[in-house]
């Protein structure tokens, strides 16, 4: 089937990812259908953190207003259960801090905001099929014991860890098989009082106890000496209690199990994220162990690289390149992730080595800076995408725009405030109008706003990409009108949003 498509976008997989997506798309005015296999969200909630990278690229869409109170703000966090903790509040951020949210509340929040948009997401209905043909995307949707086609002009796959997308594209997942068997049960444990929270590590592996601000524990046990023989396998609660007992020596006291699930270590990345009109994000693009509460924002974050620059390629601006700079940018960060996690994984082994190495990060972690250096890692406050090249121009060019508060003319406000409607932002401090008059023909796709700002500015002026990151930037107060930076900003302007509108 050819012709005309049904819809701009197909998303497959209502899962965060696809929800964030379809935001971002649906906020640009892109037409997005987005497909769920399960006719019902899940009332468990996987992850509970959002790090502090995400947590600044969601306020830019005003997608946390009034959902984190200061109790859901976690100024520390452990890494590989080692003391000291990693301190966030030394974080160079708007957000320092964990923001403690289930994923479940962050998916049902996000699918309300995709609904009221217009978007349709289809619960019940699965991908099974697809066929790409230079033209479009036309796929085989399963639902209500039928069969349908739907035809996009693209395809994501954001259809987790397994995803049929991936698969049916033709996408290589290389990476490393499980080496350990990891279980979670969510429950009540009516001896938490006098248990030990957090990760105990044994001879045979880790036991970690979290009670959650909902008063439910959450127990994850991992054993390093087996796999799961069938990873689809239901949990029961026994097989749950004989692997606590292996590990720690004893029982735990579990009543009334909500959720058991079954994990691993599984390790892979796509060897590309885009086959022709077909992407992958999140999950379907990586997968790795969940220490490091990585995996959510990982995904999150390359939703909000891949929205804006697939409704550019649907509205036609797109600039040559743009929409392969999300493998580019993104497939480097997650490839990163993978190797923390597995670092991270490695530094619980129970092994007279890895108790060694264990006490000598612990002497690192409690040296300030490499204790915020690894902070920034791990919340992706460090991340930077080599944006201007070999030469950026200005320092700030690649790194994530802070939130700068100003006075515009509709009165004060801030950076992150005026990005929340997902597209570029000029904001030009200067107070003169050279850099307004130089990006006026880009208005349809940037908002150009003159504004004094509060306190002295990184800059006199700033083009921010949709997703937060700096493409370009101007020195403060005296040589801003010098023809370098205006002809640096029509480059950028040219290599993220295209060639000028005429007329
Ligand atoms: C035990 C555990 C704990 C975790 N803890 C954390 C944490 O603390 N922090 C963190 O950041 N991450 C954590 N993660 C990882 C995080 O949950 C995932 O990275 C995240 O869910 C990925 O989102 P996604 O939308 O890419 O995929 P998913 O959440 O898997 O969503 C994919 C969606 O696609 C749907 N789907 C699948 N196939 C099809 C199809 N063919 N057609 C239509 N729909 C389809 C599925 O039903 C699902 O709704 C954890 C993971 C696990 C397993």
């Amino acid at each position: 089937m050819s012709g005309t498509p049904d819809t701009d976008v197909v998303v497959a997989g209502g899962g965060p990812v696809g929800l964030q997506l379809a935001y971002e798309l649906g906020l640009a005015g892109v037409r997005v259908t987005v497909l769920e296999r399960e006719p019902d969200r899940p009332p468990h909630a996987r992850a509970w953190g959002l790090h502090a990278r995400t947590v600044e690229t969601l306020d830019r869409r005003g997608l946390l207003d009034g959902v984190l109170d200061e109790r859901a703000r976690w100024p520390k966090m452990p890494f590989a259960g080692l003391w000291p903790l990693l301190d966030l509040t030394a974080l160079r951020s708007d957000h320092p801090y964990l923001a403690n949210l289930p994923q479940s509340t962050l998916e049902e929040l996000l699918e309300d905001r995709v609904r009221g948009q217009g978007t349709e997401v289809r619960r019940g209905h699965e991908l099974v099929g697809l066929a790409d043909d230079g033209d479009g995307v036309t796929v085989t949707v399963r639902a209500g014991g039928g069969a349908y086609r739907l035809r996009g002009r693209f395809l994501v796959g954001c259809d987790g860890g397994r995803s049929t997308v991936r698969g049916l594209a033709g996408i290589d997942f290389p990476g490393t098989d499980p080496t350990v068997a990891a279980m979670l049960c969510d429950c009540t444990l009516p001896t938490m009082a006098d248990e030990r929270r957090g990760i105990t590590r044994t001879e045979t592996g880790t036991v970690n106890i979290n009670p959650r601000p909902t008063g439910v524990v959450r127990v994850v046990v991992t054993e390093y000496h087996r796999t799961h023989a069938d990873r689809d396998a239901p949990v029961d609660v026994d097989e749950f209690r004989a692997s606590v007992r292996r590990v720690l020596g004893r029982d735990l006291a579990i009543t009334e199990p909500r959720w058991l699930t079954r994990f691993s270590d599984t390790t892979r990345q796509a060897d590309r994220y885009r086959q022709g009109r077909v992407l992958l994000a999140g999950d379907a693009a990586h997968v790795h162990f969940p220490y490091g509460g990585l995996g959510l924002n990982l995904g999150l974050q390359d939703a909000v690289n891949l929205g804006w620059k697939l409704a550019a390629a649907v509205a036609g601006w797109a600039p040559a390149g743009l929409l392969d700079s999300y493998q580019a940018e993104r497939h480097p960060v997650a490839a990163w992730t993978l190797e923390h996690s597995r670092a991270q994984l490695a530094l619980f082994k129970p092994d007279p080595d890895v108790t060694a190495l264990r006490a000598l990060f612990a002497d690192l972690l409690a040296l300030p800076d490499l204790n915020r250096h690894l902070a920034e890692l791990i919340t992706g406050v460090a991340t930077r995408y080599p944006l201007g090249g070999e030469d950026p121009h200005h320092p700030a060019v690649g790194g994530f725009a802070p939130d700068l508060r100003v006075k515009t003319i509709d009165g004060p406000t801030g950076l992150a405030r005026l990005m929340r409607t997902g597209r570029g932002l000029l904001l030009d401090m200067t107070g003169g109008s050279a850099f307004i008059g130089a990006s006026a023909a880009w208005s349809g796709r940037v908002d150009v706003i003159p504004a004094l700002p509060d306190q002295p500015p990184p800059y006199g002026a700033v083009l921010v990409r949709p997703d937060g990151y700096v493409a370009w930037a101007a020195p403060p107060v005296a040589d801003v009108t010098n023809g370098r930076d205006a002809a640096a900003l029509r480059t950028a302007l040219v290599t993220w949003f295209g060639p000028p509108a005429s007329g």
